[in-house]
């Protein structure tokens, strides 16, 4: 068994390719934040994006109770 070098498959810098870095969660990472230009960005889906602003929180909390109450119109 041998543990060499990777491919640097797994952490090219600028990977157009980018889901939610949450574990487990499969959706698309459509919401980036890096804190410096020098920081590689971080991507992730809405409901895991830690850096919304309060009033993103509170669309995010009614669309949940929302489709948790199962009464979302289409
Ligand atoms: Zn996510």
């Amino acid at each position: 068994m041998s543990d060499t070098d990777k491919p640097a498959l797994t952490n090219a810098p600028q990977m157009y390719v980018h889901y939610c870095e949450e574990e487990g969660c499969t959706e698309w990472g459509g919401w980036g934040n890096s804190p410096s230009p020098a920081v590689q960005t971080r991507w992730w889906c809405f409901e895991h994006f830690p850096h919304k602003s309060h009033e993103q929180e509170q669309m995010l909390r009614r669309k949940l109770e929302a489709s948790e109450r199962g009464n979302v119109v289409q």
